[in-house]
This record gives structure tokens, sequence and C-alpha cells, in this order.
């Protein structure tokens, strides 16, 4: 499969999906090869959205942008072959706060959605706890992304491997 999901992230980033109109979103999918674009009301501070997109190929990918562990998400990305799931903050008060999710908060999204693989975004490599690199590290379908990752659909079972050299002590 050589989908490159990258292509569909930048399309949906530089997009406020509040102002796509019926046309652009019906071009956005004929050039993407999607058959289905869904936004789901994430739950952050401020308006925002996350996106389920189901392509040609069968491949049920989520993007959850900035949001807080929401159930609409995982209703509606159930059993998804990707979940890119935000994982900003480390310390659930903080995160809450500030209408993130924690490292586990996404994790537990990921199983409860029944992901194939999750990816790990706005993840902040400093003071993780004992107990959250532990997590990391025995979950064989998660991958931690950085900055300007480009994964493809067939590296998925291996980019976990990745996750001890970019998880520092
Ligand atoms: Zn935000």
């Amino acid at each position: 499969m050589n989908w490159e999901m990258n292509s569909v992230l930048n399309s949906v980033k530089f997009h406020s999906l509040e102002k796509w109109k019926y046309e652009e979103v019906k071009h956005l999918c004929k050039e993407l090869n999607l058959y289905e674009l869904r936004p789901v009301e994430a739950l952050h501070g401020i308006p925002a959205k996350s996106v389920s997109l189901r392509h040609s190929s069968g491949v049920h990918l989520v993007y959850s942008g900035d949001t807080m562990p929401n159930e609409q998400l995982i209703k509606r990305g159930f059993d998804c072959d990707i979940l890119i799931h935000e994982a900003t903050f480390q310390q659930k008060d903080i995160a809450q706060k500030s209408y993130h999710s924690t490292v586990e908060d996404a994790i537990d999204v990921s199983e409860r959605m029944k992901a194939k693989h999750t990816i790990l975004t706005n993840f902040v490599n400093e003071d993780l706890s004992q107990q959250t690199r532990e997590l990391l590290l025995s979950k064989s379908n998660v991958t931690v992304a950085v900055d300007f990752m480009r994964v493809r659909m067939s590296d998925l079972p291996y980019t976990p491997l990745l996750n001890p050299f970019l998880i520092h002590r």
C-alpha cells in the first residue's frame, strides 16, 4: 500500500473544517481518494475538531487534534486502522485544565476504540514517570511520533520498535 497518511494530514491541518463548503469537502475527498470524512467536535478549550477518514483502499484513520479523551471520537473511530492521538501532558491535572490528553488517556482511548495502530503526537519527552515509560514500552502497537516523521502503512508493525530510542531517560 503506497498511500501516505502525510498527504491527508497536511490537507486537514490547513483547512478550517467549520468553513468547509460541501464542494470543497467533495473535492478534497476526490483528491485524496477518501470516501468518508467526518469531523467530530473535540473536547477542547476553543472550538476544535477531530476527524475520521476512510480511504478507498479501506484504511480507516482517526486524527484527534487537540482534545481531552472523547467518547464521541471513540464511537466514530471504533475498530480503526490508525489512531493519531495527542498526548500533550504527563500530569492529569495539567492536561485537564488545558483540555488536553495525557499518554495514559491517549492509550486508554486507543484501547477502547480498538485501534489497530496508534501514533502519539504532541508528545513531550520530559519528566516521563517510570510508570508512563513502562506503559509506552509495553505497547507493541503504539508509536511515539517525532517532528517530521513520515510513516507508511507497511511500517506500522515496526515503528513501535523505535520507542525505546525516542523515550529518553
Ligand atoms: Zn489547542
